[in-house]
């Protein structure tokens, strides 16, 4: 136990039960708690036992494994995922809070899914790996297996569409800035000559990665318009940029899915309706957050609910057939009650998905650098508003079809996408399960390459803030060619 790689997973565990915790491994008496492991290992047969001593009682776990590491990375793996298991359990023990995830703390816990799906090992294998090894909760490997149904219904080709891309187009501007908000988003009023100097910089982008693909005769399967908020910009402006996506981007009537993102109802007019519908562009996402007036205030989101209600209904009879709304659990001041009260305005709208997640406090955030400033719900209570959501997508025929966990996310719980089944977005599969590249243009772009032979990911971001995406746009998309000519090649 003296290796120090065993800190940080120790210490992301140790994170779900308590405040910032800091992990030392040897002997220590300055320790709030200690805990004793003793490691062994016999032939392929590893194992581990914890006693954790308090109050004058001892919670102690062991477990054992056959481990079949190819190389030494992979052995540590699975030692780290012994060790974890039985930390986790004599926490659970000592504290009497049970992790509904288990030892896992990353971002995408459908991946490990699908990877046994992939290598063919039967689902009733597979379901007591996630149970005995990983600890994670019958209801949740529930949510797992139904999540990966729906993704496999909607994209039957899903492990194999590593051969085509999909393009994510940030527009980093908004109204005004959200409290809890770290996208690049930065208030358009005013800012008309950073804007146009900004679209000339993605028009750009646009082209070559254009003319890149259609060259290589690579199919895109997705578009996504996110930010900031791209309805943000005028009209006019949205209307040359999807004129240039037709123009530049390879066989556009047949990408499977072009969204744009509208979360901001103060942004939606019907002048900029009418062009998303003149591209046939019918997926959009408008974000209420919550219903109730005085959270949005608090959180600086200048609209009103009533905006929200009416800018639905104007994107409605302008033929919008596929509208996401966003809802928040645990904004600050929200309870049960404002939650009850969000779903029941959302029940009379009942857009074709529903995107709920968990607050977060992400670290740039103005809500985490102010923490006390902002009262937000305790974990039972955050519990609670999660299962009400699961009971109301469920009595109104919505289907979970992604999920992803934050760090710092309250209650340990998660962000889950339902959908009516077959309006699920495309995109959000491709994004969350990491199966092909997405090459992403504009301010803030996070581009991710998939090798499409050993499945490793490399990120590369464009730069966040207008002014240097200006001055460097052309090195940036001279950096991604280069970086898709050797996984296209
Ligand atoms: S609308 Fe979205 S992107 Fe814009 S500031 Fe608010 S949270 Fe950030």
């Amino acid at each position: 136990m003296e290796d120090e790689r065993f800190i940080r997973p120790l210490q992301l565990i140790a994170n779900l039960f308590f405040e910032e915790t800091e992990i030392q491994l040897g002997d220590s008496s300055h320790d709030e708690l200690s805990i004793h492991f003793s490691l062994n290992k016999e032939g392929e047969m590893m194992s581990a036992a914890a006693v954790l001593s308090a109050n004058g009682k001892n919670y102690e776990a062991s477990f054992k494994k056959a481990v079949d590491a190819v190389d030494e990375k992979e052995q540590f793996k699975q030692l780290k995922n012994i060790v974890s298991h039985v930390f986790l359990h004599v926490l659970q023990d000592y504290t009497k809070i049970t992790q509904k995830w288990g030892i896992l703390t990353g971002m995408r816990p459908t991946k490990l899914l699908h990877k046994q799906h992939q290598a063919e090992v039967p689902a009733e294998e597979a379901r007591r790996k996630l149970r005995e090894e990983y600890m994670i909760t019958d209801e949740k490997i529930d949510l797992m297996e139904r999540i990966l149904e729906r993704q496999l219904t909607m994209v039957p080709d899903l492990y194999e569409v590593k051969n085509e891309v999909s393009v994510y187009v940030g527009i980093p501007f908004c109204p005004t800035k959200c409290a809890y908000c770290t996208f690049p988003a930065y208030a358009i009023q005013g800012k008309q000559g950073r804007v146009a100097s900004f679209l000339s910089g993605l028009h750009y982008e646009m082209e070559q990665i254009g003319r890149w693909l259609k060259e290589k005769g690579i199919t895109i399967t997705t578009v996504y318009y996110g930010g900031g908020t791209p309805t943000a910009i005028t009209a006019e402006e949205m209307d040359e940029l999807y004129s240039l996506m037709y123009e530049v981007f390879p066989d556009v009537e047949n990408i499977r899915e072009i969204t744009v993102e509208a979360g901001r109802p103060d942004t939606i007019t019907p002048e900029k309706l009418n062009v998303l519908k003149k591209w046939n562009i019918d997926r959009i996402s408008i974000n209420p957050q919550s219903y109730t007036q005085e959270t949005l205030k608090a959180i600086g989101r200048h609209h009103t609910v009533e905006e929200t209600i009416e800018k639905y209904h104007m994107a409605r009879e302008h033929g919008m057939n596929n509208i996401n709304m966003d809802l928040i659990i645990g904004l600050p001041g929200e309870g049960t009650a404002e939650f009850a009260h969000s779903l029941a305005e959302t029940e009379k709208l009942m857009p074709e998905s529903l995107t709920v997640h968990t607050l977060s406090f992400k670290r740039a955030s103005e809500m985490t650098l102010n923490k006390e400033k902002y009262k937000v719900a305790d974990r039972t209570e955050v519990e609670k508003m999660m299962n009400m959501a699961e009971q109301w997508t469920k009595e109104h025929e919505y289907v979970p079809y992604y999920l992803y966990r934050q760090k710092n996310i309250l209650g340990n719980l998660e962000n889950v996408g339902y959908s009516k089944p077959g309006q699920e977005s495309i995109y959000n599969i491709m994004i969350m399960e990491e199966v092909q590249t997405i090459i992403g243009i504009g301010c803030g772009a996070a581009s991710k390459f998939i090798d499409r032979k050993t499945g490793k990911i490399e990120h590369f971001a464009n730069p966040k803030d207008p002014k240097t995406y200006n001055e460097r746009f052309v090195e940036y998309t001279e950096k991604k060619i280069d970086k898709l000519n050797k996984l296209f090649s």
